[in-house]
């Protein structure tokens, strides 16, 4: 079953989404070279108890945190820690999540710390471009997959024109999202289209690919949370939670409505 939002339940959970931008947007103007990603973690908490929500992830199956703070060849649900401090050349991908009246808002950014390679820039901007594909791919009527092939169709694009081949990480992907962050159904980041769920009015979706500039291959730490690419090659995060509405696809997540 695929949780189906009222239009209220959907101003709902805009707002939400609207105190994880706005949190992104914190983040991302303190991260700078010489600041640990406790640090981070700190002002998102505060900008997220600020608009009288509750951070998503903190306690999520015992997670510490009010972000996942993913640095270089972390993937995704990095540990922040007062040990990990930026340096410039970095990149790191910061996931957040609030609960404002019950709702989820979910959503990752990858930013560059003072000046970073042009591969990774790259890479960042491949991520950011198949999760714009993906949400354009939402549509009333269409079905789950036709989201994950244009995922994967715009990484292979963007693949081919950067003359790099990125890795595709396949274990994890969007999801179901509205009074829980992770419900119904698994969104892959690859596939063939016209599969799955059919789309309707008033479902939501958290859409996510990530890609590294190596191969698809992870690893998880001993911390039980920290996903790594196997080989050490770079990672990149991008995220936002979309509704599916009369009008085509609502960005919840965006600093603005898009
Ligand atoms: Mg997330
Ligand atoms: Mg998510």
């Amino acid at each position: 079953m695929i949780e189906i939002k009222t239009p209220g339940e959907l101003q709902a959970m805009r707002a939400a989404g609207l105190v994880v931008a706005r949190t992104l947007a914190a983040v991302a103007e303190a991260a700078k070279a010489g600041t640990s990603t406790a640090e981070l973690d700190e002002i998102a908490e505060q900008t997220i108890r600020d608009a009288g929500a509750v951070p998503s992830f903190k306690g999520y199956h015992g997670f510490p945190a009010s972000i996942c703070a993913s640095v270089n060849e972390q993937i995704v649900h990095g540990i922040p820690a007062p040990s990990q401090v930026l340096a410039d050349g970095d990149i790191i991908s910061v996931d957040c999540g609030a609960i404002l009246d019950g709702w989820h808002g979910d959503s990752a950014v990858t930013l560059a710390i003072g000046t970073v390679s042009a591969a990774d820039l790259a890479l960042s901007e491949a991520t950011k471009a198949a999760m714009w594909a993906g949400v354009e791919a939402v549509k009333a009527g269409g079905r789950l997959t036709d989201i994950s092939h244009a995922v994967q169709t715009s990484a292979e694009a963007t693949s081919l024109a950067d003359g790099i081949k990125y890795g595709m990480i396949l274990e994890y992907g969007g999801h179901g999202i509205g009074t829980e962050m992770h419900m119904d159904p698994f969104l892959p980041n690859v596939g063939k289209p016209g599969k799955g769920p059919r789309l309707k009015v008033g479902m939501a979706l958290a859409i996510e690919p990530m890609l590294t500039g190596g191969g698809g291959e992870t690893l998880e730490l001993d911390d039980g949370w920290t996903v790594v690419t196997a080989d050490g090659s770079r990672a990149a995060h991008w995220e936002h939670t979309v509704a599916i509405t009369e009008d085509g696809p609502w960005v919840l997540t965006a600093p603005e409505d898009v």
